[in-house]
């Protein structure tokens, strides 16, 4: 038999294996067999539970120093791929405009699209790669990109091959979100529902390109109806794709109980979420992704109903909702220490909420714990205690990062 698996010892794993706790195992090892994980626990047990034949396929050993390690982190919404950046409505905004009277004014999402379609492929391909590897470097190995700035055919295309080329040359995990419906787009102006039949036909040409993952839409009253969602959601249904949705960020939609009706994966903000929508959630088995970062920059004050989801079971992700316009975040440390100080996430809900939750909001069951079976995306902290990862802010302990089982120093 050939030696192909790989020894990582001298860890102190935070393995996430149960519904609760750390699932923390002092001087732990991971046996690793290409992208996999084939064994994770205390060295000590590594000949009692791993039979001789396995262990004499042991080609390489790496020595991780006693460091504690963790899932690799998922970065379940962004919105990563877009021409130019709105430093100056930031500006705007404190001088005393808010967010809507900017979107109203033609402002926001649309002066991206116009920067968006204005930059060549290998610009908005140069920009999304900076900030893919500014996340990397703090041990992000699974990216959600959203389209959404393109909002015509030829530019939602280019957006979502972006985020696939992402994938192909950084050794992350990309998966791609199809959101055309993210703004009525300057040629539809006063047509929503015109752009809303475009957009759902554009998706059967780009879903047949594989550049589709899952189908998204901001349903808001700046964005798209409940009406004009449900036939985004039914477009992406008539194709098998999976939905999430944007709701109830700055009002109640009734969104989230419509996403729960087509089982989607997620709904993501959810600072004005309902008892109905919660519980449609719960039912559907729909992740809430909570976004403090989005939260922080737009000085909201409606905080996203925490203590009943966590009482409803409802499972929670946390997520950088990495944009120009509401949310210019490229720390997922940053969001875990928001989503405790913000949204009185406990710190092991926060790192969940980047692990297991962020892939299950991403349809993803094949990683987030350390255990057998699942995929060898692992990160090595400078750090004593799981709960530093929250607690820390503006400090990066990140040491080494591991992609589907190949080492790569941070
Ligand atoms: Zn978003």
């Amino acid at each position: 038999m050939s030696a192909d698996l790989v020894l990582w010892r001298n860890a102190r794993l935070v393995t996430l294996a149960g519904e609760r706790d750390w699932g923390l195992v002092e001087a732990g090892a991971l046996l690793t067999r290409g992208a996999q994980i084939e064994w994770a626990g205390a060295l000590v047990d590594l000949h009692a539970e791993v039979p001789a034949a396995l262990r004499a396929r042991v080609a390489a050993e790496h020595d991780l120093g006693g460091a504690l390690v963790t899932p690799g982190l998922v970065d379940c919404h962004t919105h990563l791929v877009y021409g130019g950046q709105r430093a100056r409505e930031f500006e705007l905004r404190l001088h005393g405009a808010s967010y809507e009277d900017i979107a109203r004014a033609g402002g926001g999402i649309r002066s991206t699209v116009a920067a968006t379609r204005a930059a060549s492929d290998d610009a908005l391909f140069a920009s999304a790669h900076q900030r893919a590897l500014t996340l990397m470097r703090e041990g992000m190995t699974t990216l959600e990109v959203k389209s959404g700035y393109g909002l015509a055919l030829e530019h939602e295309r280019r957006c979502l091959a972006t985020a696939r080329r992402l994938g192909n040359e950084l050794p992350l995990t990309v998966r791609t979100t199809y959101l055309a419906a993210h703004a009525v787009p300057p040629e539809f102006d006063g047509r929503p529902d015109d752009y809303v039949d475009a957009l759902c036909g554009w998706l059967p040409a780009l879903n047949a390109e594989g550049l589709v993952d899952a189908v998204d839409a901001f349903c808001e009253r700046i964005g798209f109806t409940p009406g004009q969602t449900r036939r985004v959601f039914e477009a992406a249904r008539a194709l098998g794709l999976p939905v999430k949705l944007h709701a109830e960020q700055l009002s109640d939609q009734g969104g989230a109980e419509l996403a729960a009706q087509f089982g989607a994966l997620s709904c993501d903000h959810l600072e004005h979420l309902s008892p109905l929508g919660e519980h449609a959630m719960r039912a559907a088995g729909t992740v809430a992704v909570l976004l403090p970062g989005a939260f922080y920059f737009l000085r909201d004050t409606q905080l996203p109903p925490v203590a009943a989801l966590r009482q409803a079971g409802v499972p929670m992700a946390l997520a950088t909702d990495h944009n120009p316009g509401s949310s210019p975040a490229l720390s997922l440390l940053l969001m875990l220490h928001m989503g405790c100080t913000l949204f009185r996430l406990t710190p092991e809900e926060a790192l969940r909420g980047v692990t297991v939750n962020g892939a299950l909001a991403l349809g993803l069951t094949d990683r987030g714990r350390l255990v057998a079976g699942q995929r060898a995306d692992f990160v090595a902290w400078e750090l004593e205690h799981p709960n530093e990862l929250a607690y820390w802010f503006g400090r990066n302990p990140c040491a080494r990062v591991v992609f589907g089982g190949a080492l790569r120093d941070a």
